[in-house]
């Protein structure tokens, strides 16, 4: 049977700790409006850090396209100073519920969006790593992208490197100027217009 989510007209969602959408979709104009709650810890934590980590997303993620579609993104950061010793799971025990945690080290290796699910937690945090690797003068770009994920958005570039190889990541064909197929990439319509397919359908099974 045909099933067709259709979006609907407007509405509010909340999706997952601390991300909150509101949406106008008309014919002319389908407005997203984006209000993230997030708190910043960590070794390699400063209030710096967290600002340019709320710029970085405001700014990538506040857009208006020529087809129609557009996105603002708000994001209240906070900047949490903690000496204790940094353990996942020690920190989504003192994390504040309603804000999405980015704990910042010195790990090696590319930044990422973990999910922990235990009978007892069920957080989501964006493990962010400071190193000379990959992330150490772009925090804007790549945090723009981790923001990606944590609205749902898939990553598209490939990567290759295994072992002990140095890793180096290619955008899929069509994704290379994208913020989730390059870092150095911009946010397209299309990235838009996913959030949408993603958290603002109905279903409707009885149109076709
Ligand atoms: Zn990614």
């Amino acid at each position: 049977m045909a099933y067709r989510p259709k979006i609907k007209p407007c509405g509010t969602a909340k999706i997952g700790t601390g991300i909150y959408l509101s949406w106008n979709y008309g014919v002319y104009s389908k407005n997203i409006f984006v209000n993230a709650k997030m708190q910043v810890s960590g070794p390699a934590a400063s209030q710096y850090i967290a600002n340019q980590m709320k710029i970085g997303i405001e700014t990538c993620w506040t857009k208006l396209f020529r087809d129609g579609f557009s996105i603002r993104s708000e994001v209240d950061m906070l900047y949490r100073e903690d000496h204790r010793r940094f353990q996942p799971e020690t920190i989504l025990y003192v994390q504040e519920a309603n804000r999405i945690q980015i704990i910042i080290t010195y790990d090696p290796g590319p930044s990422y969006v973990q999910v922990l699910k235990r009978e007892d937690i069920n957080g989501i945090c964006v493990r962010f790593h400071i190193n000379n690797e990959y992330d150490t003068h772009k925090i804007p770009g790549r945090i723009a992208h981790e923001f990606g994920h944590l609205l749902s958005l898939d990553d598209q570039y490939v990567e290759f490197g295994k072992g002990n190889e140095p890793r180096f990541t290619k955008a899929k064909p069509g994704w290379e100027n994208n913020i989730m197929g390059n870092i150095d990439g911009i946010l397209e319509s299309r990235n838009v217009e996913e959030i949408f397919k993603s958290h603002c359908t109905v279903n409707d099974d009885d149109d076709f």
